[in-house]
């Protein structure tokens, strides 16, 4: 733990905000490196009233700081996992720690993992939830029944191709799996000395005088069914898994595919969460995409404009043959229906518009420059009567 902010800042815990922007000013002038060059003990000290003001003076950051501590307020507040912590830990002062005689337990202290509260706890498949209950509380707080495992997010990134026609994908997901040394029971089957009272059966726990009463998890016993060392008691361990996804067609960037039951176990033996495939499509050189309806220039020549033709396109559904009409303008769009992606909410397909594109020959040999002034004779009026502002 570095040093306390409020000390840093010389304010005390109760300082208002104008108090501590106060203190940080003088503090700051103080410091501040260019009054102070070469001076790496006020460059430090600079750096740490920035880190203690930017914490201190935004209210919401200030709070968690007070309620969690200094990684809590650079993590940022994931309030899930806050009031999983919170409902966590009035449960065990007020509801088991009241059974007994009113005096509040305190076990020992609680093996509260900052970096599992805030963090995410195995990489990207994680990233949707990560936090983990039993894994966080850790051995001492075991007798909680069975919970349900966190939905994970894992993304793919799709052709745009693949996202219309649909595909299939074989991932490998971390997530937090079964135990497979413990197949999810947190126990090696023996028992060993309980760790809340290190065997003793008893608590002790000073509070003016000094009280002892039996402990909580072990019932005074001295002994407890021995964790397994593995998934340190939760039946919910780190594991690797190749999984075959099907997406289907039509998905979108930041559509979802669910995939039951397969995202993180379930601690003390709990139902797994959910896996979310979530997808993202990737942009397309030559075709564009507007909800369902996709948008695609066409190419054609001066000739199959004006004289019309029958043109092969490919679509993502395969290659046909399009009539584009005689005297056809550049811009023209041609509709080709059902040609673009299906819908996801058992909508229609999409279509393909066709965009056409009236190309000029690269080279111009003698012969196009005849044939282009015989064309240009052919306007009966000014193509740019209308372009008028
Ligand atoms: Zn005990
Ligand atoms: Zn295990």
């Amino acid at each position: 733990m570095a040093d306390d902010y409020y000390q840093i800042l010389d304010v005390p815990r109760t300082a208002s905000a104008e108090d501590i922007k106060k203190a940080f000013r003088k503090l700051a002038r103080k410091h501040h490196p260019d009054v102070n060059p070469g001076n790496k003990a006020a460059e430090e000290r600079f750096k740490q009233l920035n880190t203690a003001f930017e914490v201190l003076s935004d209210p919401k950051k200030r709070k968690l700081y007070d309620e969690f501590g200094e990684d809590a307020a650079k993590m940022g507040f994931d309030e899930k996992k806050a009031d999983a912590y919170r409902a966590y830990r009035s449960a065990r002062t007020g509801g088991r720690g009241e059974g007994m005689g009113g005096i509040p337990f305190s076990g020992g202290g609680v093996d509260f993992d900052l970096g599992d509260l805030f963090g995410d706890l195995f990489g990207r498949a994680g990233a949707g939830g990560g936090f983990d209950v039993g894994e966080v509380f850790g051995r001492r707080a075991r007798p909680q029944g069975p919970e349900h495992g966190e939905d994970l997010t894992a993304q793919v990134t799709l052709s745009l191709a693949e996202a219309i026609t649909g595909t299939e994908r074989v991932l490998s997901i971390q997530r937090p799996g079964r135990c497979q040394r413990c197949q999810g029971r947190g126990e090696t089957g023996h028992s060993g000395p309980c760790p809340t009272c290190k065997g003793t059966g008893r608590l002790r726990r000073s509070a003016g005088a000094s009280f002892a009463s039996a402990c909580p998890t072990c019932n005074g016993t001295g002994r407890a069914a021995e964790d397994c060392p593995v998934c340190e008691g939760t039946g919910v361990a780190k594991e690797t898994t190749r999984l075959t996804v099907k997406i289907p067609p039509g998905v979108q960037t930041g559509s979802k595919v669910r995939l039951g039951g397969q995202g993180a176990a379930g601690p003390h033996g709990g139902p797994p969460g959910d896996l979310y495939i979530e997808t993202e499509v990737a942009e397309h050189p030559l075709v564009r995409r507007e909800g369902d309806d996709l948008y695609m220039d066409l190419p054609v020549t001066i000739s199959e404009a004006i004289l019309g033709a029958e043109v092969k396109v490919p679509t993502f559904q395969g290659e046909v043959t399009v009539k584009v009409p005689p005297g056809s303008q550049s811009g023209r769009k041609m509709r080709l229906k059902g040609r673009g992606a299906p819908s996801l909410k058992a909508g229609p397909t999409g279509d393909l518009y066709l965009v056409l594109q009236v190309k000029v020959p690269e080279e111009s040999s003698p012969e196009v420059k005849a044939a282009a002034e015989t064309l240009a004779r052919a306007y009966p009026r000014d193509v740019r009567q209308e372009l008028k502002l």
